[in-house]
């Protein structure tokens, strides 16, 4: 399984910290008819996207991109040690899967200089932070970390209500910490990062066009998650904040990035979970590269 990419002068690590089953399909995609799962449960399974059961396979991974000047991490995954009761799988986990992945990318955690998060859902923030001494502390210690304002907002605002575990002790601890900076779309890291608003999913979620002057990879978050999406643009995830902007959102980056030299680097996708947007029936295809 391919670990590492090169596009243009960035080079680009997956850091896996799973890989599983995660929900029914037709669970996951309350708009999915069992007709239409049939028409696409052949090539669904031999792309390894679901199992025997019709349970979806997703990938919770980070991507680390070195570009010239930065290492940047984006989006950090489940963690470790916290409370997930709703999900057992993430539940209270101390393995060291995700430490070990990064070590194996010739990384330690010292040499991130910025963490990215498209979105501040649970598996996208949990690795902000690690426990020590009984307290959430960053854990990346050198780095910058990243969020949306629109975003940041939006958490902030649903925390007040009621407490938002992922929040509480993967985002708010680095701020405290003065580790945080909060961004509108104008945001850019040299001449190697941009910021795409892609609301929908989440009111503030973005994605990170990548490369010299030019998107040599975009990193999709979730505008979507699972191949089927491709075929039919049209499927929204029940997790999805506003389902019908989010389906306008993942049409319309699908369009964009159609038939483009782009490596598209998507979080959830089975591995090899990257690939170049071709058009393919009605609908879209990522061709591995
Ligand atoms: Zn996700």
């Amino acid at each position: 399984m391919s670990l590492k990419f090169n596009a243009g002068d960035l080079s680009i690590h997956r850091i896996i910290e799973q890989e599983t089953t995660f929900f029914p399909a037709l669970e996951l995609f309350p708009t999915l008819s069992p007709d239409l799962l049939a028409e696409n449960r052949d090539w669904m399974r031999k792309s390894n996207a679901i199992d025997a059961g019709d349970v979806l396979i997703l990938c919770f991974q980070s991507y680390v991109v070195r570009t010239p000047h930065h290492t940047i991490l984006i989006d950090s995954c489940i963690g470790n040690d916290k409370q997930r009761p709703a999900r057992p799988k993430w539940h209270q986990k101390t393995d060291d899967t995700y430490m070990r992945g990064l070590n194996a990318a010739g990384l330690a955690v010292e040499d991130i200089d910025f963490v990215m998060c498209t979105h501040l859902h649970v598996d996208h923030v949990g690795w902000n932070t690690r426990l020590e001494g009984g307290r959430w502390v960053p854990t990346f210690p050198k780095a910058r970390y990243i969020f949306g304002k629109a975003e940041y907002d939006y958490w902030t605002e649903q925390n007040a209500k009621a407490e938002v575990p992922p929040f509480a002790d993967s985002v708010l601890p680095v701020v405290e910490a003065k580790r945080a900076d909060m961004v509108g779309h104008d945001f850019a890291i040299g001449d190697h990062l941009r910021i795409l608003p892609t609301p929908g999913h989440t009111p503030g979620h973005i994605a990170f066009a990548m490369g010299k002057a030019k998107d040599d990879a975009v990193f999709v978050g979730d505008i979507m998650h699972s191949p089927i999406q491709l075929q039919h643009p049209e499927l929204s995830p029940r997790f999805d904040v506003d389902p019908v902007q989010a389906a306008v959102t993942r049409k319309n980056f699908l369009e964009r990035y159609c038939d483009t030299d782009t490596l598209c680097c998507t979080a959830h996708f089975p591995s090899p979970s990257t690939g170049k947007i071709r058009r393919k029936g009605g609908g879209f295809s990522c061709e591995a590269v």
